[in-house]
């Protein structure tokens, strides 16, 4: 049978396999010799030793897509990161910095702004502007009055999506709207796990659906830029690609460097003014990184 570990605690991982529910297992496997560790994410083959009592032994670990380390994870399709329009404002700088850190592990990202109802269109229009050519999808959402629920959930269909935000800007309220249609097995999930509550916070995928899991990250503490070269920033801003052969110095950082057209791009408007000036700030502060 094969599924997908949605947890690890003290050396049990607790594996979803669709049609059946969640199995208690340890790891039994060859793979094991091979000094490979189960993750959360992976994709294992497991035999089952106790169908009533719901446990089994993993055999086989499949080949993982990707794998982020924090949080730790594998075969993860895409990142959702929440932000509210309002209250609080975006800190576009903190979301700037995510776009990089995971257009860096080429995970994709949805930009999802919530609290929609807080802004009027003017607000809404601008933010849409700001990230259209940002190369991520940018989905707007009340929690509250439910609005733009159906377009997350076909975002999410099927996938691994992690979930991050900073707080307060209604990741649990968005979190538990999804999960309101799991079903009652599913539901079961959450009981099971409790149980190794003593242990320290682990990372947790939450099936919403057959096929479809989000990971809920917390918060953006460790999100540092690391083995980052100031150089390389400029490479993860989509909007710099379609101007950048046109300034005068190959390898240009679009920084003091005379005759450089991305800055007259963002002169021009072509360019969100507070995209690039995100991007200063970042290439300022990489600037600043001990080099060893
Ligand atoms: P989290 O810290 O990101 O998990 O945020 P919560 O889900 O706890 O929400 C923070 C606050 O914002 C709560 O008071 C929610 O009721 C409120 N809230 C969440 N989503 C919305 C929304 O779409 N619109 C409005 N107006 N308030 C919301
Ligand atoms: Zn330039």
């Amino acid at each position: 049978m094969t599924g997908k570990i949605i947890k690890g605690i003290s050396g049990f991982y607790y594996v979803h396999v669709v049609e059946s529910g969640i199995y208690e297992c340890k790891a039994k496997g060859s793979f094991r010799n091979q000094n490979i560790k189960p993750l959360v994410g992976d994709n294992v083959d497991i035999d089952i030793i106790d169908e009533e009592g719901k446990k089994g032994n993993i055999t086989a670990i499949h080949e993982r897509t990707n794998q982020l380390l924090r949080p730790a994870v594998s075969n993860v399709d895409q990142a959702v990161v929440i932000f509210a329009v309002t209250k609080p404002a975006p800190n576009t700088n903190l979301l700037d910095r995510f776009l990089v850190f995971m257009e860096r592990e080429q995970v994709p990202t949805l930009i999802c702004f919530n609290k929609s109802d807080l802004a009027d269109d003017k607000e809404l229009e601008e933010l849409r502007r700001t990230y259209e050519n940002s190369g991520c999808r940018v989905i707007f959402t009340s929690a509250r009055d439910e609005k733009g629920l159906s377009e997350l959930q076909s975002l999410l269909e099927g996938k691994v999506s992690t979930v991050a935000g900073p707080s307060g800007v209604g990741k649990s309220s968005l979190i538990n709207l999804l999960q309101s249609g799991v079903s009652m097995e599913t539901g079961e999930i959450s009981k099971k796990i409790e149980r190794g509550k003593h242990t320290t916070r682990h990372s947790q995928l939450i099936p919403i659906k057959d096929d479809t899991y989000i990971m809920d990250t917390p918060g953006f503490s460790t999100l540092y830029l690391e083995n980052f070269e100031k150089e390389d920033l400029k490479e993860y801003y989509n909007e710099f690609q379609e101007y950048f052969r046109d300034c005068r110095f190959m390898g240009c950082n679009h920084m003091s460097e005379p005759d450089c057209a991305v800055k007259q791009a963002v002169e021009n408007g072509d360019i969100p003014k507070v995209r690039y000036e995100n991007y200063r700030t970042l290439f300022e502060e990489l600037s600043q990184v001990k080099k060893y």
